[in-house]
């Protein structure tokens, strides 16, 4: 397929000789460990066989990865950790002070909330944005990538999913000062400079609605600039986004129907919200609703965590996702694509 075509379907989706749309079917897939190039062109070719029409490939080596990809047919896009800067040693090293701070003036370097690569870099810094809109830059511009995938582009969880609050002993009812991020300097100062108070004297910050917009904005100016490089080496942007824009804004600080990206693929883990399987329905019906009143132009992909589905289960899933409009799924991730998930995956993109 040429580049201009990849583009094409991605924002539109398939088509099936004028019948009416079907959806698509992309993996996230862990680009690491040891496999050669013959070895990643038949785990492509495994995938490809049963429908999946692109991959979002993080880690691991592009040549391989992505020629492995377009001789099977594939649409190849680069899955790309941006504030989250666990395994970024040189960043860690040579810029401590580009870490987000807590609201008790911990950083998130020294003092990671909830688990121990919760190393985030802040936003809102003019250095950080020109960081990671270099690092996209760069990723975009070898001919093999067709998109830059987005991920970890937001806060730390200041709350967690519903589902994941007993494993780590929480109650998160409100915004507790340990999880909610960020009172840098160049925040603090940012904002002061806004408007006239320095958040960490607002009675409650959490409730501030103007505190509240400050975060939303700085993610979103920070996607701005990484579209815009993107956008001008001709490829696409997408991202992994929290469940719908009310959930994302107010778990991680994403605004993402305000984006506009070429694609959003929200992570419609139900399980992780203790949710059922007609919630991925209404939850891309909300997705898609604030994307049109945003202006339209980005389609959405539903996100599907496999641990949690079996095999009939993810049929129904596709099925609803599709019933609700979405233009396609995103399965994480391929290493927990088994032969019957895999078998149920085809049946599904058939209907
Ligand atoms: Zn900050």
């Amino acid at each position: 397929m040429k580049r201009r075509d990849f583009l094409t379907a991605l924002r539109h989706g398939p088509t099936a000789g004028g019948r009416a749309a079907r959806v698509d079917a992309w993996t996230w897939v862990g680009g690491g460990g040891d496999r050669d190039a013959d070895e990643w062109r038949r785990s492509f070719a495994r995938v490809r066989g049963a429908g999946i029409s692109g991959v979002l490939v993080g880690g691991g080596d592009t040549t391989v990865l992505g020629d492995a990809a377009h001789a099977e047919g594939l649409s190849f896009h680069r899955w790309t950790w941006m504030c989250n800067r666990n395994g970024d040693a040189r960043v860690q090293a040579e810029h401590p002070e580009w870490f987000a701070v807590s609201r008790e003036g911990k950083s998130s370097l020294t003092h990671p909330p909830y688990v121990g690569y919760y190393k985030w870099v802040c936003p809102t810094r003019p250095a950080v944005r020109a960081y990671l809109r270099d690092l996209v830059d760069r990723t975009a511009a070898d001919p093999r990538v067709d998109g830059v995938h987005l991920d970890y582009i937001r806060y730390p969880d200041v709350i967690l999913p519903r589902g994941l609050w007993g494993k780590y002993g929480l109650v998160q009812d409100r915004e507790l000062p340990q999880f909610d991020f960020c009172y840098c300097d160049v925040c603090r100062e940012t904002f002061r400079a806004q408007s006239g108070v320095d958040p960490l004297d607002l009675p409650d910050p959490p409730s501030n609605e103007a505190w509240r917009r400050f975060r939303w904005d700085s993610v979103t100016a920070l996607v701005k600039e990484c579209r815009e490089a993107v956008h001008a080496r001709g490829k696409a942007i997408t991202a992994a986004v929290f469940p719908t824009p009310r959930l994302a804004r107010r778990l991680v600080r994403q605004a993402w129907d305000e984006w506009h990206l070429d694609a959003v693929f929200p992570m419609l883990y139900s399980a992780f919200y203790l949710e059922d399987l007609p919630w991925i329905g209404t939850s891309v019906t909300e997705g898609l609703k604030a994307l049109t009143a945003a202006g339209g132009g980005t389609s959405l992909r539903a996100g599907l965590y496999l641990p949690s589905l079996d095999p009939d289960s993810l049929i129904e899933a596709v099925e609803i996702a599709r019933n609700a409009g979405a233009r396609g799924i995103s399965l994480f991730d391929m290493g927990a694509l088994d032969d019957v998930h895999l078998a149920a995956v085809q049946e599904a993109l058939r209907a």
